[in-house]
């Protein structure tokens, strides 16, 4: 059978080889894809990788039968070593071949589980932010082409801060949780409802053809959030404010969301638990705010901001005992605003951490002046809501009096009584803080809540401040009286000073000195003032009492 070969014919012999290296080849190929083949298509490989081995064998023997002069016994020896290695090589590349398809496979699965990842709220397995943006831009699409609205609803959750402060972050979580039940299940099998953020979510709902359709269903969404319940939580009223914004009616695609968002806005200002559609009033207010975030990114590094200073009098005395550093913004268009015109804004977002820092240096850089012109004095600063979230407050505050070389004493900080009262326990926790580092906390706008006097033993602070509502009714007023003489009786009791604000006229100063209230602050003593009027004023007054010791209001406006 082999005779043709062993012929010197070594052109048979060229095309022996190559039908032997060929078969190999397949070979090769064929048993490799075993390893991934099926059971059932196992077989066919199988049966295809013998033949062609036995081919490649075959043709291996008839070369060597030529080249070893057909001495049968040698030619099959090399031929089975050749085989032999052949399998073996085989069997290290379809190995290699395997853990290089088995480590592509992972990466690819990771890559996989990586986009999933980034597309995917982890805590409440919607749609994340990314993935929202994706769906609207695809949704707004079909609005234009089908020519039927699209309503996109921004939901946030009411006093969620509060949820997370006082019950802990689990409990928060688990109100996302289901909040995000609740969404998923107000809207439409077609509608998407993703996680953009905190406690925002975003519905988006198609096919709106009237406004109603979207009322029915944010509705819906306001009314399930209310009836949210987390086990061992009996007092958790969990609501939730919704804005909501029609594609294409109120804004494009790049405008649309925070359309949305300005509708919220104002669901919550009006009292929240409560959805609001936008309209032309929100858009002016939506501009309003927009322009305001515009404008205080550059406050800061204009110089624009300014801390004026109003004095804190003594009642018996009428000696300055300290300031009121009080927040001013010289707009370079709109002039001089007040904290309420632009605080909210700078909460809402995120400049007022960098505009509380720098109040609290500017009051040390002055302290450190008045100290300089040998003039002691204390300077009292309002912390907002935000500051008392802040864990690291009071090591700032500390590292800012060392670097200006001032007494802890030199500043009192002036907590409201609303952020007290409706942040209980991170108010107790900053309370603790304060006083561990040895510094001042008062109560500030005391008597706008409906809290307990008896609240008061428990709080470690040195000052309660009366709200302006209590000066301004305190000569008319008999019951009014009784109340602010039982309150400085009380106050007196557990060793704390009592500032009067707001005092405008003499006989408030008058009666307010008749029943004991210690210190005094208002326009009857003076307006708030630069720094520089402060050090004109302080200087001009302290001259004054080395020479007089006392001396009348309208002394001290005429000064
Ligand atoms: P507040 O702490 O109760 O400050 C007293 C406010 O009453 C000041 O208003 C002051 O100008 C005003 N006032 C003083 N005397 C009289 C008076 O005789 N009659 C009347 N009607 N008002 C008087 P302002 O400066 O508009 O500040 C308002 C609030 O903004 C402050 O209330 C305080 O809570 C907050 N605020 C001011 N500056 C800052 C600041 O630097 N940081 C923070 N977080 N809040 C600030
Ligand atoms: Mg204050
Ligand atoms: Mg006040």
């Amino acid at each position: 059978m082999l005779g043709f070969i062993t012929t010197n014919n070594l052109w048979w012999i060229a095309i022996a080889s190559l039908i032997a290296l060929t078969a190999t080849i397949v070979a090769f190929r064929f048993t490799t894809r075993l390893w991934f083949t099926k059971p059932h298509q196992a077989k066919a490989w199988l049966t295809g990788g013998l033949s062609t081995t036995t081919l490649g064998a075959w043709f291996l023997y008839a070369i060597c039968i030529y080249v070893f002069n057909d001495n049968a016994t040698v030619s099959a020896l090399t031929t089975a070593l050749s085989i032999a290695c052949l399998i073996l090589i085989t069997l290290l590349i379809s190995m290699l071949d395997m853990f290089l398809r088995a480590k592509k496979t992972s990466s690819q699965h990771s890559r996989e589980n990586l986009s999933q990842m980034a597309m995917v709220d982890t805590l409440t397995q919607l749609p994340n932010r990314r993935a929202l943006m994706q769906h609207l831009e695809a949704a707004t699409r079909r609005s234009e082409r089908s020519g039927v609205s699209l309503a996109i609803a921004f939901i946030d959750i009411d006093n969620f801060k509060n949820i997370n402060d006082s019950l802990g972050h689990h409990v928060g979580d688990q109100v996302l949780q289901e909040v995000a039940k609740c969404l998923v299940a107000a809207v439409r099998g077609c509608d998407e409802v993703a996680r953009i953020g905190g406690d925002e979510f975003i519905a988006l709902i198609e096919d709106v053809k009237y406004d109603e359709d979207a009322v029915t269903i944010v509705d819906r969404m306001v009314n399930s959030i209310r009836e949210v319940s987390i086990a061992n939580q009996i007092d958790l009223n969990v609501s939730a404010s919704i804005g909501v914004a029609m594609f294409p009616r109120d804004g494009n695609i790049h405008q649309i969301v925070s359309a949305a968002d300005a509708a919220m806005y104002r669901a919550k200002k009006d009292g929240k638990n409560q959805f609001r559609f936008f309209d032309a009033d929100i858009a002016m207010t939506s501009d309003q705010l927009l322009e305001i975030q515009h404008d205080l990114k550059n406050a800061l590094a204009n110089d624009e901001l300014k801390l004026h200073y109003q004095l804190k009098i003594d009642s018996i005395t009428r000696e300055p005992v300290g300031a009121e550093a009080l927040l001013r913004w010289e707009h370079p268009v709109k002039g001089t605003l007040l904290p309420p015109d632009f605080m909210p804004a700078a909460e809402r977002f995120g400049l007022s951490y960098a505009m509380n820092l720098w109040v609290i240096e500017e009051a040390c850089r002055t302290l450190h002046l008045l100290n300089y012109l040998h003039i002691p004095f204390s300077i009292a600063l309002n912390i907002s809501h935000q500051q008392l979230r802040n864990n690291n407050l009071v090591n700032e505050i500390k590292q800012l009096l060392k670097r200006f070389n001032l007494p802890l004493a030199s500043l009192i900080f002036e907590i409201t009584e609303s952020a007290a009262v409706k942040n209980k326990l991170l108010f107790n926790k900053q309370l603790e803080r304060f006083k561990e580092a040895g510094l001042k906390v008062s109560l500030d706008d005391f008597g706008t809540q409906p809290s307990s006097l008896a609240y008061l033993q428990h709080l470690d602070i040195s000052e309660l401040k009366l709200d302006h509502t209590f000066t301004a009714n305190v000569e008319n007023d008999y019951k009014i009286r009784g109340i602010i003489q039982a309150i400085i009786e009380l106050a007196h009791v557990l060793e704390l000073n009592v500032v009067a604000e707001g005092v405008e006229t003499e006989s408030q100063r008058q009666t307010l000195a008749e029943i004991g209230c210690d210190q005094m602050q208002g326009f009857l003593i003076s307006r708030p003032v630069s720094e520089e009027n402060l050090v004109h004023l302080l200087k001009k007054l302290s001259t004054h009492f080395e020479s007089g010791g006392e001396f009348s209001m309208d002394e001290l406006k005429n000064l």
